[in-house]
């Protein structure tokens, strides 16, 4: 309920917000063609955009994203897919509301403050590699400039390297957090790191998300190193190591939200309950409509982990404009869908069929379902989604250990009258 009413004043503010950014610029003039659409247009070309492109696509995406699924048989590429859901049982799912509240009065850089504008913009100019790793857009329609692959490393396998790219901070995230499990648990098996994000983001067979390098899947410690391959995961899991890794995360790294279903997340409160955690902590992490932790079918047997990486997402905002002065980064990704052709996908975004074939090094004008293209704009993007400003919660840390009850002081006035006779010889 307190959860609840501190939101409020935020997505009031939201709605305020898209109100007045709509009358800002509803009745303006058109743009000078020369001059770089700003990210609060951009940003408001998308909203407006994305509402009236969203009921068109919604019905064909849904089914097409359960025909995937339903093929794919996708998890943590361990065993059994999840598929005894009931029927309209509604799930969090992978796709990330746009409608990320901001709190009123937020400055819009705040985690690149070292970067002033001119500086950012020369980096972007001259050696964009040298601003680190930039998540565009949003998890579920976005890209990633200068990915890193996940590295290998001691206490943990790298399950699909080509799949496993994304920003330093999710990287970082992740090591931490698996550090701290064996600090605990020297005896860890090492915990299975499976898709994040593909080298460049976009589309990730078969998510919904997973397009920025935020977004990471991680197996669930077993007593063994190979997972349990039964349908069941929560029959079989670690719960104390699955749980010290969900803590550790929470509680050391900047988690925006896990996609668990509640059967694990049951099995995780239990075993967290009964180490001694605090149940109103608990609570404010699992199974409720503005927990951490939220439901979601098919994630069964793993942790699909959304970090805030907070600097790669204010450069990916602040970088929006800038965009078009790196031809070869002026792009949006394109799922292909049925009827899809290249011409037909070069007049939607405003390119051309030579580009399309250049870029994505395409031999014919055939294609394929679900390929994911590269399609170069030629100008700047009016309506590549930008989302608001990142704002990263405080953490939701357990309340500290209850006090012992405190013997007396052990130092006595006349102890302190000693002292101080000692201190005058
Ligand atoms: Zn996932």
């Amino acid at each position: 309920m307190s959860r609840l009413a501190s939101l409020l004043p935020a997505l009031v503010f939201l709605a305020a917000g898209c109100t007045l950014l709509r009358a800002a610029h509803a009745p303006g003039p058109l743009a000078a063609p020369e001059r770089l659409p700003t990210a609060a247009e951009i940003a408001d070309a998308h909203a407006r955009d994305t509402a009236e492109a969203a009921a068109a696509q919604a019905a064909e995406e849904l089914a097409a994203q359960a025909a995937e699924d339903e093929a794919s048989g996708y998890d943590d590429g361990t065993g059994a897919s999840d598929d005894d859901e009931l029927a309209g049982v509604p799930s969090a799912d992978e796709g990330e509301s746009h409608d990320v509240a901001v709190p009123p009065g937020t400055p819009e850089i705040r985690y690149t403050a070292d970067l002033p504008d001119a500086e950012l913009q020369r980096m972007w100019k001259d050696s964009p590699e040298s601003l680190g790793s930039i998540s565009i857009g949003f998890t579920d329609e976005g890209r990633l400039v200068n990915g890193e692959r996940f590295p290998d490393g001691d206490g943990w396998v790298v399950v699909d390297p080509e799949k496993s790219y994304a920003t330093r901070e999710t990287v970082e995230a992740v090591i931490t957090a698996v550090k701290v499990v064996r600090e605990q648990f020297p005896d860890a098996p090492p915990l299975r790191v499976n898709q994040i994000s593909a080298r460049e983001g976009g589309w990730l067979r078969p998510h919904k998300s997973h397009q920025n390098g935020r977004d990471v899947d991680l197996a669930f410690y077993y007593p063994s190193a190979e997972p349990v391959r039964a349908r069941e995961r929560e029959r079989y899991i670690d719960k104390q190591k699955t749980w010290a890794l969900l803590k550790a995360l929470v509680t050391r790294t900047d988690v925006q939200m896990v996609l668990l279903d509640k059967r694990v997340q049951k099995v995780l409160y239990d075993a967290a309950l009964k180490s001694g955690e605090d149940k109103g902590w608990l609570d404010s992490l699992f199974n409720g409509p503005t927990t951490l932790v939220q439901h979601a079918r098919r994630h069964r047997d793993h942790l699909h982990v959304r970090f805030f990486a907070p600097r790669a997402q204010e450069l990916g905002r602040r970088v929006a404009p800038l965009l078009a002065m790196r031809p070869e980064q002026n792009v949006r990704m394109h799922r292909v869908r049925r009827g899809d052709t290249l011409g037909g996908i070069a007049a939607r975004y405003g390119s051309s069929v030579a580009l399309l074939r250049k870029r994505n090094g395409l031999k014919s004008n055939f294609l394929r379902l679900s390929q994911v293209l590269m399609v170069p704009l030629m100008g700047p993007c009016t309506k590549c989604p930008v989302p608001p400003p990142v704002v990263v919660p405080e953490r939701r840390l357990p309340p500290p250990p209850p006090v012992a009850a405190e013997p007396a002081p052990s130092v006595s006035l006349g102890g302190g009258a000693a002292d101080q006779s000692a201190g005058a010889q």
